[in-house]
């Protein structure tokens, strides 16, 4: 029998990448998907005719609900959640209900339906996020010290993920992870903001690229990556919470030298820094620890700092004069 996979925010950059994975492994693919006045399936549309779609909302319990009735899934991938800390701070109640609350009400609707059918597994992205600015490198020992509303919602869901785990025997696998980025990312997010702007520079249709904080410390990886270890977490015999990391920290100077060399441009002549970009709170330092899930998931990252800037920058010059959109 085919094993049944439903991914919520599969029309987002992990969940595109982890129905790709899913259907390359023959599971039978469902994807919950919330409704949109302009299109969202653009990481997806490669996809359309391999897996099957329900229409629902994190918000709203019956449509979570109705889905797993439907699709039957022994595994779920929770990726949907509103995932830009930026963001946060202006809709913190909004990011509470989705990424919170939301993860909770998918928890809570997978006890129910335990009677009517095998539990699924859980993925849960927990986030670096959550340890804010404890000391680097972070593990699954460091203590959490939220710094924005997505953190503080990020720390809710993980907490509920380990409640339901422990008074529920639910299996609920946590992979806390650093950043990680691909040509799917979202545009608002620094990665891609830089080297969609590199691409549009090259391409004669911007001038100027206006930042915030450069001298943020992040830990960087590709989302394929991160797709592969939040399957092989719900391969094992328990669930745990993983850290998920490279290992490797680079300032956003760095990442912007490294993205307008690749691309032969000089940064200094394009990049303004703007106060308008800088957050209330922002987080100095995350560099994770990933031993754990390299001991017992045997998993460890494959594309490096270096590659994971090219493909971005090769992406988005095509980009920016083609009709192109998602690989
Ligand atoms: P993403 O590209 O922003 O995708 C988020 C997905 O969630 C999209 O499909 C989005 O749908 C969906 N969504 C948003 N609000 C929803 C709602 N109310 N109901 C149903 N779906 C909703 O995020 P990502 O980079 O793939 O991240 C995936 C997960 O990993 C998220 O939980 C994120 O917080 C977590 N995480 C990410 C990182 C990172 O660096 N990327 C690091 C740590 C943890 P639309 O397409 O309609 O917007
Ligand atoms: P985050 O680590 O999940 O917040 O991912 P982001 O890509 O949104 O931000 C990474 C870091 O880049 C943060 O420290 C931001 O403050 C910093 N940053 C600097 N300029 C910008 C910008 O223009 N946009 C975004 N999104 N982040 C910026």
């Amino acid at each position: 029998m085919k094993k049944r996979a439903l991914v919520l925010g599969c029309t987002g950059q992990l969940g595109s990448y982890l129905m790709e994975l899913l259907l390359e492994k023959g599971y039978e693919v469902w994807g919950f998907v919330r409704r949109s006045s302009v299109g969202n399936v653009a990481r997806i549309l490669h996809l359309y005719d391999r897996v099957h779609l329900v229409n629902g909302d994190l918000t709203d319990t019956s449509s979570i609900e109705s889905a797993l009735r439907v699709s039957k899934p022994h595994e779920v991938y929770n990726c949907a959640a509103q995932t830009q800390v930026g963001t946060s701070f202006i809709e913190p109640l909004h990011t509470a209900d989705v990424t919170g609350v939301g993860a909770l009400r998918l928890f809570d609707a997978c006890r129910m339906m335990r009677s009517l059918a095998e539990s699924p597994r859980i993925y849960q992205p927990s986030t670096s996020e959550m340890f804010g600015a404890s000391t680097p490198p972070q593990s699954e020992a460091t203590p959490f010290n939220p710094s924005s509303p997505y953190a503080c919602a990020k720390v809710f869901a993980h907490h509920s993920a380990r409640l339901y785990r422990r008074a529920y025997g639910m299996y609920i696998a946590c992979g806390i992870n650093f950043n990680f980025e691909s040509p799917r990312r979202g545009e608002e997010f620094v990665t891609r903001k830089i080297t969609m702007a590199i691409g549009r520079i090259r391409a004669g249709t911007q001038t100027e690229l206006r930042l915030g904080n450069l001298s943020a410390r992040r830990d960087w990886s590709h989302a394929k990556d991160v797709a592969q270890a939040a399957w092989l977490m719900l391969q094992q015999p328990e669930p745990d919470d993983y850290v998920i990391a490279s290992g490797v920290s680079y300032t956003v100077k760095e990442f912007v030298e490294a993205a307008f060399n690749l691309a032969g441009l000089d940064w200094q002549k394009y990049v303004v820094v703007d106060p308008q970009q800088m957050r209330p709170l922002d987080v100095a330092h995350l560099e994770g620890c990933a031993n754990k899930a390299k001991a017992v998931l045997g998993w460890t990252p494959t594309v490096t700092f270096l590659e994971l800037v090219k493909e971005m920058v090769e992406h988005d010059t095509i980009l920016a004069t083609s009709d192109a959109s998602y690989p």
